[in-house]
């Protein structure tokens, strides 16, 4: 039988604290993400019941970042500095996992989309994918040979610069960058660029064209710098505008102008495409974060 295993799916507005054995949840419960001590604080008290009626195998936390993933750090699992009010330097894993006597692992909340995705989603039979998520902000989760990429930090897609539109004037609202691609095409930056909630902005406003290029640019940069399998694109807004995903998909190959030649628009469809799992990618995801601490 797969292991008993629960996880913390921490996202920036709640959390999701899950038990379950493989993808299958048996159990879940969902917080608002207010303060570590009163978010964390009712994470743990279903986290210790669960481990008093029947001891866990493992725990994982799948986490906002920035979040120190690397193992052998001696931050690690620690949130990094986050204009989040009181969650700057928080050591998540410490609070959670410390009285659950069991191994414990944190990632970030894409790369555990991402492992969800491989193992039970869109993501099948990938050696390389990416998890991208459009919403609040925009993150996105890279593997290969199914392990996430953990390095100095780790990837910061978002935060990309691309080539925009020549006649694109809008500023970006990146409080870092600006123009950087969250700044551009997260849920916030559309709503600031079209001064309305996006939602109710016609599907046939020329400006849908600036954003479905900046995407289409994120795209290309993707699949020069990572010659990825697949890239899986949710949250929000892809949800919301699937027009937008496949109107940027469709400018790929005239961006990459013939130089990767395998990629023609039917295979651009393969390789881009929805996630499968929906919001159940992020929970299971975190019970995956869990069963790689045992492994
Ligand atoms: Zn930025």
């Amino acid at each position: 039988m797969e292991k008993l295993v629960a996880g913390v799916e921490l996202g920036g507005t709640k959390a999701i604290v899950v038990r379950g054995r493989g993808s299958m949840i048996t159990d879940c419960e969902t917080f608002p993400t207010t303060t570590p001590a009163e978010t964390l604080g009712a994470c743990l008290s279903v986290l210790s019941q669960w481990n008093e009626e029947q001891p866990l195998d493992a725990f994982g936390i799948a986490s906002f970042g920035p979040v120190r993933v690397d193992p052998t750090a001696s931050d690690y699992g620690h949130i990094l500095r986050t204009p989040k009010q009181g969650w700057s330097n928080f050591d998540v894993l410490g609070v959670l996992a410390n009285d659950l006597d069991c191994p414990a692992a944190i990632d970030t909340d894409v790369n555990g989309a991402a492992l969800a995705e491989c193992a039970y989603g869109a993501g099948r039979g990938c050696r390389s994918l990416v998890y991208l998520t459009i919403g609040t902000g925009l993150g996105g989760g890279i593997l290969f040979d199914g392990k996430p990429i953990v390095g100095a930090l780790h990837p910061e897609i978002g935060h990309l610069r691309l080539k925009r539109s020549r006649d694109d004037v809008f500023a970006g609202n990146c409080p870092f960058h600006g123009d950087c691609v969250e700044g551009l095409v997260s849920g916030p930056a559309l709503a600031a660029r079209f001064g309305i909630d996006p939602a109710q902005v016609a599907a046939d406003d020329p400006r849908w064209e600036f954003v479905a290029s900046d995407l289409a640019q994120l795209f290309a940069t993707l699949l020069l710098t990572l010659s990825c399998d697949r890239i899986l694109v949710g949250g929000g807004v892809a949800t919301n505008r699937p027009e937008l995903i496949a109107h940027a998909r469709s400018m790929v190959p005239q961006l990459l102008a013939g130089y990767l030649p395998d990629l023609d628009e039917a295979t651009i469809r393969e390789r881009i495409r929805r996630p499968e799992l929906a919001n159940r990618a992020g929970p299971v995801g975190a019970l995956m974060v869990a069963e790689r601490a045992l492994a």
